[in-house]
């Protein structure tokens, strides 16, 4: 998949270093604010837009005081006044004098970031209507490529070639899928099962500190399959949604995106080595709609494909898991021949997904190409149209994701020896334990 990503502005240090070297004594005397009091304006503002857009603020265990402050002043704090503590706060922050490369110089490119965000979602807030392609770019820092549909018509002919039985390709394909679903009464051994294998093999990769933890428990009536919402203290509390049919693939699918080495080691890290190692304070606010999504979203995809490279996902299923579950998994070669083959169809989404939010498709054509270009039961389509009317363009995180941190993570090392693989855990260390932007992820070819 090609993608553009957009560059963050450079901080142009040069011009303010030469300033203070004049000879001219400066006129204001005052001292010029910490980069530690802004990243607590920068907590206090992002709370306040919390306050006006539930979901925004995806977790935030910093001062409790912060969040008591933006509650307090909420009723008196309008959508353009938030604008303007933003773009305030923002010119601050980009007069501030930091060498290049230093940590301050990090930590002020990382805030303007998220600020930029910040500022599209406001727009959004106050009711203007952003192009999917731009509100993605302008929110998440990548910007998805729309394909024509049609050109994915030989994959899916392929696809049908693989899939027994007669009718409609997307009703046969799910009804081959479903022989794999977990029983009611087996999914939380099962899920409990893959999610202990996939904290085993992340823990053989990452020191994780003593005391990290999560609770994890089976919800309905979501708009989203699964959810981390990180606690702090090195704890999450994960909720998976049960509304569909789950399948066995799903099970160390979640395991490993929402807990090990996903969502969960990807807070528990940032806690340890920013927050509580370094004092970097604005780490304690996790923002849902900032270029932080893109590292989020994508380490906790190809996270998967970490913990369990080449075969390993299949065969743990085949030989755990399925007995586990009572399944019988004879077919579960041609399930992941399936699975393959249906992943070269991850690029329609986002054509879909732009038709559906910029509405030059009517509801029920974006339904029907889901059901072709996805292979999505009606029911499954229709499901994932909630996810669209409450993220929007959230949804590029993922496949976007997945390709930017994997090709990131490859570049350390292809193959499967104990040195390569190390070598990919080490990048893929570092991406989560550190800031890390869409565009430090870029791949020069
Ligand atoms: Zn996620």
């Amino acid at each position: 998949m090609s993608l553009t990503v957009i560059r963050p502005a450079l901080v142009l240090t040069s011009a303010l270093a030469l300033a203070s070297c004049a000879t001219t004594a400066p006129q204001s005397a005052a001292a010029p604010p910490s980069l530690d009091d802004l990243a607590r304006d920068y907590l206090a503002v992002q709370l306040a837009i919390g306050e006006k857009d539930p979901g925004y603020v995806d977790a935030y265990y910093g001062p409790a005081e912060l969040k008591a402050k933006a509650e307090a002043e909420d009723a008196g704090m309008t959508l353009p006044m938030l604008q303007a503590r933003v773009v305030a706060l923002d010119a601050t922050l980009a007069a501030i004098e930091t060498v290049p490369g230093s940590e301050d110089a990090g930590r002020v490119r990382y805030l303007r970031a998220i600020l930029s965000a910040a500022k599209v979602r406001l727009r959004m807030l106050r009711g203007e209507t952003i192009p999917f392609q731009d509100e993605a770019e302008g929110l998440f820092g990548v910007r998805p490529e729309m394909i024509d549909l049609t050109t994915l018509d030989p994959v899916i002919e392929e696809i049908d070639a693989l899939v027994p039985g007669e009718g409609p390709l997307n009703l046969r394909l799910n009804a081959y899928r479903d022989k794999f679903v977990i029983p009611a009464e087996k999914l939380r051994p099962v899920i409990d099962a893959a999610v202990a294998e996939c904290k085993a093999r992340t823990l053989a990769h990452i020191a994780l500190p003593e005391g990290e933890r999560f609770d994890l428990s089976l919800v309905t009536d979501k708009p989203w399959g699964g959810f981390n919402y990180y606690q702090g203290d090195y704890h999450s509390v994960i909720e998976i949604n049960t509304d569909l049919p789950t399948r066995l693939d799903r099970a160390v699918d979640v395991g490993c995106h929402e807990a090990y080495p996903g969502h969960h080691v990807y807070s528990t890290l940032i806690e340890r080595d920013r927050v509580n190692g370094m004092g970097q304070i604005e780490f304690t606010l996790l923002p849902l709609y900032s270029p932080r999504a893109i590292v989020s979203e994508g380490s906790a995809e190809y996270g998967v494909k970490m913990a369990f490279p080449g075969d390993d996902q299949m065969t743990f299923e085949r030989d755990v898991l399925a007995p586990l579950a009572g399944i019988d998994a004879s077919e579960i070669e041609d399930y992941y021949a399936l699975r393959k083959a249906t992943s070269d169809l991850g690029d329609a989404y986002y054509t879909i997904a732009a038709g559906y939010l910029d509405q030059t498709m009517t509801r029920e054509e974006v339904i029907e190409a889901l059901m072709k270009y996805q292979l999505a039961s009606r029911e499954r389509a229709e499901g994932s149209l909630g996810f669209l009317d409450t993220y929007r363009s959230y949804v590029v995180n993922y496949g976007m994701g997945y390709d930017l941190v994997g090709d990131y993570v490859d570049q350390a090392g292809e193959g499967e020896t104990p040195a390569s693989r190390a070598a990919r855990w080490e990048r893929f260390t570092g991406i989560l334990a550190n800031p890390t932007l869409p565009s430090d992820l870029i791949v020069e070819e």
